[in-house]
């Protein structure tokens, strides 16, 4: 995992990889204003020697193949597809592959990110039209290589398209509309990635945006607060464009909202966890945490930042954020404050959380509960529940504003 001290060899990042371009005529552009693309089915063939993925699409798309190391995967980027998979899709361990995903990664831009279990290339990828009996379909083969091979191959093809990895940030200028304090909600995941999910199959994506609509809901409600969400719907991005899109707005305060899993201990892992940002996790288990929440990226198939980037940005947050590092703490207790007896036994940690890493704009990362306890997760989903705990985070953020405006030492 990328976490805050990397220790593997040479990092050699995000290369990218054999881009097969599909092209699909000059019908395609007229075609794709009409009606969106429908996947609706997906599965694999083949076996270690030679595995195929496959996908049904309602019509012929371009699509953008690539592969990226650590971990081995392959990334499809289609246009605007809408997702109408069987439930329980990617699960599937064949050959190769353990497994895919797939959503939105960026308006109007959608992706399948593919899990290969060693170094392969991507020896064939191609978009089939449809036919009277057969729907238009994706293949993408891969077969096995050597690590050597597979990253000579990435070194060789790295595109010019590769700048375009991510999302836009979004639109927005840092403003402070009447000098309301900003509030930027960060509802984790999304799109692509789902974040953890459930023994029944909740994922963290979707309980994590309704709660941050519930909150935006009730911190608009008194019209002191001007609230912000990094994303409205289940559409990936990722996290430094999360970082961003709070500066953009001029944010005085980011919240990102999440929800663990510790399948291991289901009994005792449960309630609300509030975390900060610190070079050095406060346990392993915060560790394990902020590498699995920083994997977010990883999961999407997005660019990290090089090795030597991570250093130079770890110094400077050394220097810019001591200040802000002491607002989130008090923000943080705050939090503690008002989900009292609904929190978990260690209740304040701290890791190297990378969506918390704006130098100049206190961030809190709070962990709602864990999907893998049943009770925290019935609650996840009951909008009771929610507006009860969104009532007390709205309490926090209260407090927070509170002390800041009373000029109270932070
Ligand atoms: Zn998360």
């Amino acid at each position: 995992m990328r976490a805050a001290k990397p220790s593997r060899g040479p990092f050699w990042g995000v290369l990218l990889a054999f881009i097969v371009v599909a092209l699909c005529g000059s019908a395609q552009l007229a075609g794709a204003a009409s009606k969106p693309t429908i996947a609706n089915d997906a599965r694999l063939a083949g076996d270690r020697e030679r595995t195929r993925f496959i996908a049904d699409l309602s019509k012929k798309v371009e699509v953008t193949v690539f592969a990226l190391g650590e971990p081995y995967r392959v990334i499809v980027d289609l246009p605007d597809v809408s997702f109408q998979m069987p439930s329980g899709l990617g699960n599937e361990k064949r050959g190769l592959v353990t497994g895919y995903r797939y959503g939105l990664f960026a308006p109007g831009k959608s992706r399948i990110v593919i899990d290969v279990d060693g170094p392969f290339l991507i020896d064939k990828a191609f978009v089939l039209d449809a036919r009277p009996d057969q729907p238009a379909r994706l293949v993408v083969d891969l077969v096995p290589t050597d690590r050597a091979t597979f990253l000579a191959k990435l070194r060789e093809a790295k595109p010019a398209s590769a700048k375009e990895e991510g999302a836009t940030p979004a639109a927005g200028s840092a403003k402070q509309a009447d000098g309301k304090p900003v509030v930027v909600l960060d509802p984790g995941h999304g799109g692509v990635d789902p974040g953890t999910m459930s023994a029944s199959g909740t994922t963290e994506k979707e309980v994590v945006l309704d709660f941050a609509k519930t909150l935006k809901a009730k911190l608009e409600a008194d019209g002191r607060y001007e609230v912000y969400l990094t994303r409205q719907d289940d559409t990936f991005l990722p996290l430094r464009e999360r970082v961003e899109f709070a500066k953009q707005k001029g944010a005085s305060l980011f919240l990102s909202i999440h929800a663990d899993a510790f399948p291991e201990r289901v009994a005792e892992a449960s309630g609300a966890t509030v975390y900060t940002l610190s070079e050095q996790a406060s346990d392993d288990e915060a560790k394990e945490l902020a590498a699995k929440e920083n994997f977010s990226d990883a999961i999407a198939g997005v660019e990290l930042p090089s090795e030597s980037d991570e250093v130079v940005a770890n110094i400077l947050i050394d220097l810019a954020q001591r200040e802000t590092q002491n607002r989130s703490l008090i923000f943080a207790r705050s939090m503690v404050g008002a989900l009292a007896g609904n929190l978990h036994t260690k209740a304040m940690k701290s890791a190297g959380f990378r969506v918390l890493k704006a130098p100049d704009v206190p961030s809190v990362l709070l962990e709602l509960g864990f999907l893998s306890n049943p009770e925290d997760e019935k609650q996840l989903k009951d909008e009771t529940w929610r507006d009860a705990r969104a009532k007390s985070v709205a309490a926090a953020i209260d407090i927070f504003f509170a002390k800041r405006l009373a000029r109270m030492p932070f």
